[in-house]
């Protein structure tokens, strides 16, 4: 999803951290993330960053944006690892100009139970 012409956010070895550039929709699931209140968005580079963001995290809960395979793969990580998952697939999947449904992410990122 990020825009690699122009996208400006901080590369962290396995994932990167979005700066907000506006330059892609993360911008726009960043926002809504710090109005939430959620820890923290990673862009990550692999599904198996995952575990590695949970070993250093801990984190109790996990919304994914992932194409369909992907996102599969992370909920075979997650499986015993004891945090909620939701997952949003992106509607224009690929390695590049991938796309997401932003009412889809927004009604997810709100979902409480
Ligand atoms: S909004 Fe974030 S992820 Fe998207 S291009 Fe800008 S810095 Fe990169």
């Amino acid at each position: 999803m990020r825009n690699t012409l122009i996208c400006t956010a901080k590369e962290k070895g396995s994932y990167y951290i979005c700066s907000g550039c506006s330059g892609c929709k993360i911008s726009k699931i960043n926002e809504l993330v710090k109005k939430l209140n959620y820890k923290a968005l990673y862009v990550l580079k692999g599904g198996r960053t995952i575990e590695k963001i949970i070993k250093e995290q801990k984190p109790k809960a996990i919304v994914g944006v992932a194409c369909f395979s992907e996102g599969y793969q992370a909920f075979k990580i997650l499986k015993d690892k004891n945090v909620a998952v939701q997952f949003v697939p992106l509607k224009k999947d690929g390695c590049t100009n991938t796309d997401i449904d932003m009412k889809e992410a927004e009604m997810i990122l709100k979902y409480k139970n």
